[in-house]
C-alpha cells in the first residue's frame, strides 16, 4: 500500500489519535453549539524552552469551552502546567506554575482559509497540542529568576548574595588564593624577604 497522494489525504482527513485529539463529532455543525472540555494530559518532555521545561511527569491541564462558528470551531480556555529550570541571575533551581489563555479557530477540513491563517480540523478529529504548546510558551517568561529581585551571584567568587548581602572582598584578591597569600607572608617572614618583591606589579 502506497501512501496517499497528498491531496488524497485531504478529503480521506487521515485520523488522528493520541491525548491532545478531541473527537468533535458530537458537535453539531450547526453555530452556535458549545462544548466545555476539561483535560489533563501528560507532559510532553520537549515542552518549554532552551532555559525552562515542563517537569517530568508533571500534567498540562487544559480548561476550554468548544463554540461552533460557521468556519469551524473556536477553542477558549486557559491551559497550565508545572516548569522546572534554573534562576538566570544565581542558577538556583526555580519551579514556576504557568497558565496561558489559550483562543484558536480550528477551521472544517474544506474551508477556504489559508493554513497559515488557522488551524484545520482533520475530519472530526481536533488536535490540541500546537497550539496549546504555542500557548504555554509564548507565556513562559524569558528570563525566568528566582525571586524578582534576586540579587545574584557575586562576579569575583560565585557566592549567592542572597545568603549573605553583606558578603564583600577587601581587596580585589580571589579569595580562593587567599589561603596562598598567608602562606607566601610566613615563607616571608621566616626567610626576611623585601614584602614588595612579590606583589605582582601593577
Ligand atoms: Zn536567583
Ligand atoms: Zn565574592
Amino acid at each position: 500500500m502506497s501512501r496517499p497522494h497528498r491531496s488524497a489525504d485531504r478529503v480521506a482527513h487521515r485520523e488522528l489519535s493520541g491525548p491532545w485529539v478531541l473527537d468533535v463529532r458530537a458537535l453539531s455543525r450547526q453555530p452556535g453549539h458549545l462544548r466545555r472540555v476539561s483535560l489533563d494530559v501528560e507532559a510532553p518532555d520537549d515542552l518549554g524552552t532552551e532555559i525552562i521545561t515542563a517537569t517530568a511527569g508533571s500534567t498540562v491541564h487544559l480548561d476550554l469551552r468548544l463554540e461552533t462558528v460557521a468556519e469551524g470551531i473556536v477553542a477558549t480556555g486557559t491551559v497550565s502546567a508545572e516548569f522546572a529550570g534554573e534562576c538566570v541571575r544565581c542558577l538556583a533551581p526555580l519551579a514556576l506554575t504557568e497558565t496561558a489563555d489559550f483562543q484558536e479557530l480550528y477551521v472544517y477540513p474544506e474551508s477556504d482559509a489559508e493554513d497559515d491563517e488557522a488551524f484545520r480540523l482533520s475530519g472530526d478529529d481536533l488536535d490540541l497540542e500546537p497550539a496549546v504548546r504555542d500557548a504555554l510558551v509564548l507565556d513562559l517568561p524569558f528570563q525566568p529568576l528566582c525571586r524578582p529581585d534576586c540579587p545574584g551571584l557575586c562576579v569575583e567568587c560565585g557566592f549567592p548574595f542572597a545568603e549573605d548581602p553583606g558578603h564583600h572582598h577587601d581587596d580585589a584578591v580571589d579569595p580562593r588564593w587567599a589561603a596562598l597569600q598567608v602562606l607566601a607572608g610566613e615563607e616571608q617572614a621566616r626567610t626576611g624577604e623585601s614584602e614588595t618583591r612579590d606583589r605582582p606589579t601593577r
